[in-house]
């Protein structure tokens, strides 16, 4: 993927060229939106036009220049970010004095100073203090671009110091196009599955294709329906879905148990989150199938996704989900009994 504008980011583009046009750039840009759609790309799209020495007319970076040449290197010097480090909890109080500390000094080139905070809901309250005080008197000519898919979670005080940009999912025709143009080699039908597994979000329906999720989750539907006719047993599935811990095999579980009670009351397949499932579904949902227990199985898997990343035992916790499924579906003597 290069570094280009995302086709479903040219409103937010726009936004920025008014920004950039009317001279009136914000000292704090929120950009929110779920997973996959982009903000990090938007945010360093937009930084590199801000820092770039020679923009092209339309105001992207021009991408010669020795800004331009710095920032691709990953070593501009007035490119700033934080993150959360990978063994702890949240961005840190700590890591936060330190980027004030810097962002205190005076920019190395004559141009704007970004500060890109990644995401920004892992700010810890701390750390979230500490940074509000700092934006409370922000030092000149620096632009703060907090990200974050859970604007919910930031303070409110923080969130009131910004101006907002919300991605929101593009037209499926626009993701599943653009997801074409980067993995020519895919069928229609697996683009427009992967978009849908990615809930539209492009970049992760691409992740999807590349990195085989597209497989294990046929696989996994497969050993589904496989429970629903007896011939395969819970232990044996549960400890096969064990194998991919890094899926998400419950939320896939719990849109399939959705989109089945969404069939048996007659939906058309767009109403489906998974509509490339919508013939097996539609089969399933012509079974006597207790929807009451259906809903709570559903409520189950929930429950389920909330403690999953408890120290629970996940082979067990599995192995009673697809249980229950395996007995809605025997149907010969128990609900005839
Ligand atoms: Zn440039």
């Amino acid at each position: 993927m290069d570094d280009r504008l995302l086709p479903w980011h040219s409103a937010y583009w726009q936004h920025w060229l008014q920004y950039m046009q009317q001279k009136r750039l914000p000292q704090a840009l929120l950009i929110s939106g779920k997973a996959g759609l982009g903000k990090r790309h938007l945010a360093l799209h937009c930084a590199a036009a801000l820092l770039c020495g020679k923009p092209d007319p339309a105001g992207h970076a021009c991408g010669q220049c020795r800004d331009c040449r710095l920032f691709a290197a990953g070593t501009h010097p007035d490119l700033l970010s934080v993150t959360q480090q990978q063994d702890k909890t949240g961005i840190s109080v700590d890591q936060i004095r330190r980027l004030i500390a810097q962002a205190n000094l005076k920019p190395q080139f004559e141009g704007y100073r970004i500060i890109i905070v990644e995401p920004a809901d892992a700010l810890t309250a701390n750390a979230a203090n500490a940074f509000l005080k700092y934006l409370e008197e922000p030092t000149e000519r620096t632009l703060v671009l907090l990200l974050t898919a859970t604007p919910g979670k930031l303070p409110a005080t923080l969130i009131s110091r910004c101006q907002k940009l919300s991605l929101v999912l593009p037209d499926p025709r626009i993701a599943c196009a653009w997801l074409k143009t980067q993995q020519p080699e895919l069928d229609d039908p697996t683009v427009k599955k992967a978009v849908h597994l990615a809930q539209g979000a492009p970049l992760q329906a691409l992740e999807y294709a590349v990195n085989g999720v597209l497989a294990i989750y046929d696989r996994c539907f497969q050993d589904w329906l496989q429970l629903a006719n007896q011939r395969t047993h819970a232990v044996l599935v549960a400890e096969q879905w064990q194998k991919w811990p890094d899926q998400p095999i419950l939320s896939w579980l719990a849109a399939w148990l959705i989109d089945l009670l969404k069939c048996c009351y007659q939906a058309n397949p767009q109403q489906l989150s998974n509509p490339c499932l919508y013939k097996s579904l539609v089969d399933l949902s012509r079974r006597p199938l207790n929807r009451q227990k259906l809903y709570t199985l559903y409520d189950l898997v929930l429950e389920s996704i909330g403690r999953e990343h408890s120290p629970i035992n996940k082979q067990l916790m599995l192995e009673v989900l697809l249980l229950q499924w395996m007995q809605l579906n025997s149907f010969s003597r128990k609900t005839h009994a």
